[in-house]
């Protein structure tokens, strides 16, 4: 029987990097009926929603997603759309695979670790109070009364806030996952020796999670001494688990130490839907060019398969990814020793280079 996937093509580069990642899965022979839906911008031009309820109402049912990159204008208009599906979704846990592939850039040979990053609070969570405003002022007034640090009264705010549950669930989530991939460590990441209170909830939290899976090793690291070890010493690292921020920071090193953005998968997983997404965003200068990496949407949607139950095509797209990459030849700017190397190929070619790998694996 068909699958039913959402599938948000995304703005910027994200219809192409969408539309090349259709065209590999469909190669595969999945049998996947796609339900095109939007969000962001170009829902907002023919729903005249930036999340039309529509949108939700696919997901909801599909319980499966794809998603290209959405873009959020910077300090000021509508906040982030790929926050909110996390949110209204409850897709509690982003997951994201460093591994390094040969063929890339990367100077890290061997790296191999996941990233489990908290997806529903935090300073992500949305509770913001502007400056100069009236309910700001007042909170002002109040953590004045209560507390025995001031703040300044031209501040604005942004609440961290960290709950036992979604510490609980996340790190829960980390462990799991290891057992199950068979993974030797959980790394804890935290600013615990700042914030007392959140980070340090998350930390005792780990601890008392820790001591369930006795084989598992368990260790934490606080956050600046891990983004120093992580470009020191990468392959001693294997999963990690982090409040929001700190997992958002560190996805995108270590996209960086395998090779860049344009070859970092994600997923973002609930107790009942999954909502897959390259790390990358929208990279509005390359928007229509032909020109970005399409492996990162690719190797999402390989996480996805894998989801599905598909693992045997999931193999296949990952072995036709690293061959493709590996030999160099049929590869975005991105993956050449430089930027300008005028035998780089777009987006589409690519795609197509990681078809005919499909093809000869299907043959074998
Ligand atoms: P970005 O990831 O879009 O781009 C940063 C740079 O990384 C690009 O200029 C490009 O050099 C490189 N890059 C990104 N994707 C690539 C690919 N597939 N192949 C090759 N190179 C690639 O980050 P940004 O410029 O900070 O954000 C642009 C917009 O995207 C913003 O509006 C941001 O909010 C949004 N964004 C969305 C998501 C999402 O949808 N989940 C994630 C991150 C950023």
């Amino acid at each position: 029987m068909a699958y039913r996937v959402s599938l948000i093509p995304g703005d910027g580069i994200g219809p192409e990097v969408s539309d090349a990642t259709r065209a590999c899965i469909d190669a595969l022979g999945v049998d996947i009926n796609w339900d095109v839906v939007l969000a962001g911008e170009p829902a907002l031009k023919e729903h005249n929603s930036l999340l039309p309820e529509s949108t939700l109402a696919s997901i909801r049912k599909n319980k499966v997603a794809l998603k290209g990159p959405i873009t959020t204008p910077i300090g000021k208009g509508f906040r982030s759309i790929n926050v909110a599906l996390r949110h209204e979704l409850d897709l509690y846990a982003c997951l994201r695979p460093a591994r390094y592939m040969e063929g890339t850039n990367s100077k890290y040979p061997g790296t191999d670790l996941v990233i489990v990053r908290e997806n529903s609070e935090d300073l992500y969570a949305g509770v913001e109070f502007a400056v100069n405003e009236p309910k700001t002022a007042a909170l002002i007034d109040y953590i004045n009364g209560i507390s025995d640090k001031k703040v300044r009264k031209d501040s604005a705010i942004t609440i961290k806030p960290i709950s036992i549950f979604a510490s609980e669930r996340i790190i829960r989530f980390a462990f799991e996952y290891a057992r199950k991939e068979s993974r030797k460590k959980v790394t804890c990441i935290h600013k615990a020796n700042i914030m007392k209170c959140t980070d340090g909830l998350f930390l005792s939290k780990f601890r008392e999670i820790a001591a369930l899976f006795p084989n598992i090793q368990a260790n934490d690291v606080i956050v600046d001494n891990l983004t120093m070890q992580l470009v020191m010493r990468p392959k001693e690292f294997d999963v990690l688990v982090l409040p929001n921020l700190y997992g958002d920071i560190v996805s995108d090193l270590c996209a960086g130490l395998i090779g860049g953005l344009g070859i970092a998968p994600g997923a973002n997983i609930g107790e009942t839907i999954a909502l897959f997404e390259p790390v990358h965003g929208a990279a509005p200068k390359y928007t229509g060019k032909n020109k970005v990496n399409p492996t990162a949407t690719i190797l999402s949607a390989m996480l996805m398969l894998k989801y599905l139950g598909e693992t045997e095509k999931a193999v296949i797209l990952e072995k036709a990814v690293s061959s493709v990459i590996k030999e160099g030849k049929f590869v975005t700017y991105d993956l050449k020793p430089t930027r300008d190397d005028p035998s780089a190929v777009g987006t589409r070619e690519m795609a197509q280079a990681i078809i005919k790998e499909i093809k000869k694996e299907l043959k074998k």
